[in-house]
């Protein structure tokens, strides 16, 4: 099935997508067999835009991240099936030399743990400049230098300059995932994923980094894909958002009309479960009932039915397709039916 969404106004010219996701599925062997991470995952993000991906540990937020990035681990990961087109260009099965050419320039990551990304044992310094050597090979030595100092700086590093003959362990949480963003952003990308950024860090350090990620969008202009789990996080950061429950799309829809009018069963229990200002103190909130189901046993059908509170017969057998409900807001699920001949695929 083929899952599109499309994210932001117009289609063409000058807004035209920087990427198009389509039907994609992503799958790893497992010693019990090969198993679908993902699966008709499709959506598109524009220029300046900011897509949130929401959903829970599992769904399979990351592993459309790395797929796009060409980043599974190998040789387990594979994808089996879509595209991912950059400006047009599909780069689902792109060899490794084209993807190092993109991975940086184009479109750029950043992780849930800086730690893991940086290497601990090369100053900060040289870090972010072999980051300048590969993508901005025109400067002289001297003025790389300068660049990873203003790149610092930019990123909100108290004293860059000293700061680039520091290692990784000598600064906090926060002014890493900074050194991240730095080294992101080295080459001009036009799209930054941003994995769970913030994750690993306190709140308030949380919020510097988010506003950070929305200074540096703004200033830029490029888009931003960003996974979290939070739909308070999305609420704040984001322009669109795509729902994901078990490897699927559930919902798409402006971050407005998903608040203000979610469709899908999975999101508007998602919601009812956030504590808002005016929630009485020691109120229960309410939960969504029953777990995710296993990607090694998933079932007929929907694979929300064994928590959703209106399961349908049809809801054991068939897959629901994706329904357009409104302009850029689609859903997976039944009861949407009877706008069939508006689906937006499958
Ligand atoms: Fe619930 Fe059926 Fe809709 Fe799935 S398709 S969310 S089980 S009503």
């Amino acid at each position: 099935m083929t899952t599109d969404i499309h994210t932001g106004p117009g289609s063409s010219g000058r807004n035209a997508p920087l990427i198009e996701v389509r039907d994609l599925v992503t799958s790893f062997s497992t010693e019990a067999g090969r198993i679908k991470a993902i699966e008709g995952v499709g959506f598109i993000v524009r220029k300046g835009r900011i897509l949130g991906i929401v959903g829970e540990s599992g769904c399979g937020k990351s592993v459309t991240a790395l797929s796009i990035m060409r980043l599974l681990p190998k040789p387990s990961g594979v994808i089996e099936r879509g595209e991912i087109r950059l400006r047009g260009q599909d780069i689902a099965q792109l060899p490794v030399e084209g993807m190092n050419h993109i991975r940086g320039r184009q479109i750029s990551m950043i992780f849930q743990e800086p730690m893991t990304a940086l290497n601990p044992v090369h100053k900060i310094g040289r870090q972010l400049r072999e980051v300048f050597d590969i993508h901005r090979s025109d400067l002289s030595k001297a003025q790389a230098r300068t660049a990873c100092i203003e790149l610092l700086q930019k990123v909100g590093i108290p004293d860059p300059e000293s700061r680039m003959d520091e290692y990784v362990h000598q600064i906090s949480g926060g002014m890493r995932q900074r050194v991240m963003i730095a080294m992101a952003l080295a080459g001009k990308p036009d799209i930054l994923i941003a994995d769970e950024p913030t994750t690993a860090l306190d709140v308030t350090i949380q919020a510097q980094i988010l506003q950070l990620i929305l200074d540096l969008q703004a200033e830029t202009g490029m888009a931003v894909i960003f996974i979290t789990h939070d739909l308070g996080v999305i609420a704040e950061m984001c322009d669109d958002v795509l729902v994901m429950y078990a490897g699927k799309v559930a919902e798409s829809a402006s971050v407005k009309d998903l608040f203000s009018t979610p469709k899908h069963p999975y999101t508007q229990g998602l919601l009812r479960s956030i504590p808002t200002l005016d929630s009485r103190r020691k109120t229960i909130l309410p939960v969504i009932d029953g777990m995710v189901p296993s990607l090694f046993d998933l079932p007929a059908g929907c694979r929300f039915q064994n928590r959703c509170p209106r399961a349908m017969p049809i809801c054991e057998t068939e897959p629901p397709p994706l329904y357009r409900v409104g302009s850029g807001h689609a859903v997976s699920c039944y009861l949407y039916d009877n706008i069939k001949d508006e689906s937006a695929g499958g």
